[in-house]
């Protein structure tokens, strides 16, 4: 299998452009963030990584990104990040430019999950961020386009670099061993191209699926204490 050049990623970002949902969930999970940044657009919380090809496209089309220097601060997040990724720091999220956001910017919260088979079977989440994000404790406000767009970006990257396909592979192992000592099934999102999402609860152990109540996954840190409130919404 060939890697990603900076044709691939052209493609990859005119496949993979729609958002995430229909609401503002900056605005939602903002409010629980200092001076209400969205948490996957604060460094604090997220590393913003690019593939080196990804990086010479963007550096000669936009003036978004610059690289990320590595410092005390960031240290610790920056040690997870992927051997093969190009750390970057964009603009703030104020002066955000859709069209020049990062694959993992279009893709944040979630990652194609693999099975027990080695098959990408859905998305499923980085669990780190549940006590964050507002879209993993409202996994049915994502849109079905939103689903298509990352499977067909997501079955392009795993079709064409074998590198990405054993990054994703073992952090589906990751999350499998995991969720295994949690006791906890993995959420996942099909990625059916059906006119509604369909919901599924996998096994960690037998990877056995069964289907799923899309409002029925738990809340997490904010949005849990959230939920007992008398106003939830507020
Ligand atoms: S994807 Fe999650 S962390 Fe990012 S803006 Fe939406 S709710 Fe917030
Ligand atoms: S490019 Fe936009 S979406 Fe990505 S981290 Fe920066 S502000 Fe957030």
């Amino acid at each position: 299998m060939a890697d990603l050049t900076q044709r691939d990623i052209t493609r990859l970002y005119n496949m993979f452009s729609s958002s995430i949902t229909n609401v503002d969930c900056g605005e939602k999970c903002g409010v629980y963030n200092a001076n209400h940044v969205p948490f996957c657009c604060d460094i604090r919380c997220v590393i913003p990584s690019v593939y080196p090809c990804e990086w010479e496209y963007l550096k000669y089309n936009t003036d978004l990104w610059r690289p990320l220097e590595k410092n005390d601060r960031y240290e610790e997040t920056f040690n997870k990040l992927p051997e093969n990724q190009v750390p970057l720091i964009c603009l703030g999220y104020q002066k955000c430019q859709r069209n020049f956001r990062s694959l993992s910017c279009r893709s944040f919260p979630f990652f194609p999950y693999i099975d027990h088979h080695g098959l990408f079977i859905g998305l499923s989440y980085y669990w780190e961020y549940q006590d964050r994000c507002w879209i993993i404790n409202h996994l049915f406000s994502v849109t079905t386009q939103f689903r298509d767009e990352f499977v067909a970006a997501f079955q392009y990257i795993l079709e064409r670099s074998a590198q990405e396909y054993d990054i994703f592979y073992h952090q589906s192992i990751i999350m499998r061993r995991v969720f295994g000592r949690m006791k906890r099934a993995i959420p996942l999102i099909s990625r059916e191209p059906t006119q509604e999402l369909i919901f599924y609860k996998v096994s960690p152990r037998t990877g056995r699926m069964r289907r799923a109540d899309g409002n029925n996954f738990g809340k997490y840190g904010y949005y849990y204490f959230a939920e007992k409130l008398p106003f939830p919404d507020e």
